[in-house]
């Protein structure tokens, strides 16, 4: 049996291409495992928004090498002591692929340093990855030298089609990619570069695969894009002011076993008083924005070629309040852009405040090779990186924390995802805000929409009994 592990790194749109091609692998007769130590191919899907995310799987992909070539398990080389035997049983690792992102960035040249690697498939390829292993497996059972190493990173046209596969993993909760690419450009990123422009799926196909999940008991879907409000702008047209996006919330909104809907990562250029409606029209879509600032400065939005104003960010936020006055707002920000004065922090500071984000990734600025803004340098010191970064992180707890508490008392609706990871009888389902709710239940609970009385609450999780 062909036993494969795939290792995701980065962001829900590279989880959700894992998922794609672990089901397309088992409808091929591959077993996906849950651990290194089971498998003999590895599959590394990577991620390459930051240098230190592909050196870091530049480096395991060179320890799983190693242990191949010293006839270990992979599980042997976890630790990088070539010393460790493998576990009783286990496999000899025959096959490593670098997939997604930083195959796409790199291509061939990540043969350089890893000469023995097997495949490197770009992020276009995802779905040609069985035929890849089938390939590489019936060269090792030919005699003869090792079959070559296959890179695949080209264009492929209707590539964005082909992420509709799902495992049996996440049932209740689900991802569904309806878009690749992006055609921004921010200067900081690397995206467009590793994901190409922006391309939609047809709508009815992710309706079909909506549908699909819901028979199989998935309650809510989250809808995935780089760009994800930008879907179809394109390929389909507006109808009665309502663009692509829109009509596709309305299609799904419409699906019987559908009870929730969100989505991930809007652009606050393309949010537009259609989208916003939708929180008043549609019962199913969830009061919970991830909707990335990056500065609250004009001027370093500007420099990023972020393409909107702190104005009209700030104008978004209020029209999605007055919308539903539940919102949930969370966000990405980055501290230290070439050129960030004290005065800028602060703009972003102010707009941090006016939001009372619940949630933010924070993120302290490093150049990115390959993107434009690489030229700028890296011009903010660390310490003052490390400082702004700890200012937001401090806000960001006082507003985390005084949102919670406010919750305590209440009675949410939860949709149950699984047992708590901490066990004791516990259960862990999400509000429609996205919170993180923790309740005693039962494994029948999982699936349903409970409501929870909440009884306490902690920076990131509220607790309660179901009332
Ligand atoms: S919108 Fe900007 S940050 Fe987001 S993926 Fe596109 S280029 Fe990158």
């Amino acid at each position: 049996m062909n036993r494969v592990f795939i290792k995701t790194y980065g962001c829900q749109m590279n989880e959700r291409d894992s998922d794609a091609v672990a089901a397309m692998l088992r409808e091929r007769g591959y077993a996906i495992v849950d651990s290194e130590a089971e498998a003999d191919i590895i599959l590394l899907n990577t991620c390459s928004v930051r240098e230190q995310a592909e050196q870091k799987a530049i480096g395991k992909a060179g320890r799983l090498l190693k242990a191949r070539r010293l006839g270990l398990n992979a599980a042997a080389m976890t630790t990088g002591d070539s010393a460790t035997p493998p576990p009783p049983g286990a496999p000899p690792l025959r096959l490593v692929g670098v997939i997604g992102c930083m195959a796409q960035n790199r291509g061939a040249a990540l043969l350089d340093s890893l000469p023995d690697l097997d495949l490197v498939a770009g992020t276009q390829k995802f779905h040609r990855v069985p035929d890849h292993l089938d390939n590489l497996l019936a060269g090792l059972r030919a005699l003869g030298p090792r079959p070559a190493s296959i890179v695949d990173t080209e264009g492929e046209p209707g590539s964005q089609n082909t992420i509709s596969a799902h495992s049996s993993h996440r049932a209740v909760s689900a991802f569904v990619s309806i878009m690749q690419g992006c055609d921004m450009n921010c200067t900081y990123c690397i995206v467009p570069k590793t994901r190409g422009r922006e391309r939609a799926r047809p709508m009815d196909e992710i309706v079909d695969e909506v549908r699909a999940l819901a028979e199989r008991g998935t309650k809510e879907v989250v809808l995935l894009g780089q760009l994800v409000n930008h879907y179809g702008l394109r390929e389909f047209p507006t109808v009665d002011g309502k663009s692509p996006f829109v009509q596709l919330l309305e299609k799904i909104n419409a699906l019987d076993g559908i009870e929730r809907i969100r989505f991930t990562s809007p652009h606050p250029a393309g949010f537009r008083a259609d989208l916003v409606d939708c929180y008043r029209r549609l019962p199913k879509l969830c009061e919970d924005i991830h909707l990335p600032v990056q500065s609250g400065s004009d001027r370093i939005l500007r420099a990023m070629r972020r393409t909107y104003t702190r104005e009209r960010y700030l104008r978004i936020v209020e029209a999605l309040r007055a919308a539903n006055p539940a919102m949930r707002f969370s966000t990405d920000i980055i501290v230290g852009f070439p050129g960030e004065t004290d005065a800028d922090f602060e703009e972003t500071l102010s707009l941090f405040d006016a939001v009372r984000f619940d949630m933010a990734f924070i993120f302290k600025y490093s150049p990115r090779s390959g993107t434009p803004a690489e030229s700028l340098g890296d011009t903010v010191p660390r310490e003052i990186k490390e400082l702004r970064n700890q200012i937001l992180l401090g806000r960001l707890e006082t507003f985390s924390n005084a949102s919670h508490r406010a919750l305590v008392g209440t009675v949410r609706e939860v949709l149950v995802e699984c047992p708590s990871r901490k066990g004791n009888g516990l259960f862990m389902g999400r509000d429609r805000g996205g919170r993180k709710v923790l309740f005693p239940g039962t494994s029948g609970d999982v699936g349903r929409l409970l409501n929870i009385h909440v009884e306490k609450a902690t920076t990131t999780v509220l607790m309660g009994t179901v009332a």
